[in-house]
């Protein structure tokens, strides 16, 4: 069996990860491919069940443990996992494990945290990972491409949960002169 192909889509906040993931799964149905979309549990921005982009778009998704190791392939073909930074390190051991039974994944992830250092479970899937997609969002100050998640509330928690009421983007400039 051939081993299934591992695509990063990477990002700082409102780069539209969610977005390119719901339109990667949309034509992957399409064409007839079985997918399967997976988020953390931690998320509770949005529906449970669901995964949801901040430009809108939404799709059914399955809610896993910040633990997991394990993810049952069933009839699989290819599995989206959102927000895979949330995760620790055990989901590489899924990821893999799909992998090896010739399951696509695509992942979405931050690219780093809010005080521009990258998630340890984010460092360890990229040697791992066949294609990058890097996506940049508008700066919030000077609408320049922007790859860094300034945040606008004083919480120091790195995996604070938040939207656009708490991030912006920013570029390398304006990220670090406020
Ligand atoms: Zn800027």
């Amino acid at each position: 069996m051939n081993k299934g192909k591992l695509v990063i889509i990477v990002g700082c906040m409102l780069s539209g990860k969610t977005t390119k993931l719901i339109s990667i799964a949309q034509d992957l149905i399409k064409n007839g491919k079985k997918v399967g979309i997976f988020h953390p549990a931690i998320d509770t921005r949005y529906k449970l069940n669901a995964i949801s982009s901040h430009a809108g778009g939404s799709m059914e998704s399955h809610a896993l443990s910040l633990n997991t190791k394990h993810i049952e392939k069933g009839d699989l073909q290819v599995a989206i996992i959102d927000e895979v930074h949330f995760f620790n390190e055990n989901i590489l051991e899924a990821i893999e494990g799909l992998l090896n039974e010739g399951v696509d994944v695509y992942i979405g992830a931050l690219n780093k945290d809010y005080l521009a250092k990258p998630f340890a479970t984010v460092e360890k899937v990229l040697p791992l990972v066949d294609k990058k997609i890097e996506l940049k969002a508008r700066c919030s100050v000077c609408q320049q491409p922007a790859e860094f998640s300034y945040r606008t509330t004083a919480s120091k928690d790195l995996f604070f949960i938040g939207g656009a009421e708490s991030y912006e983007p920013r570029c390398g400039k304006h990220y670090n002169h406020v």
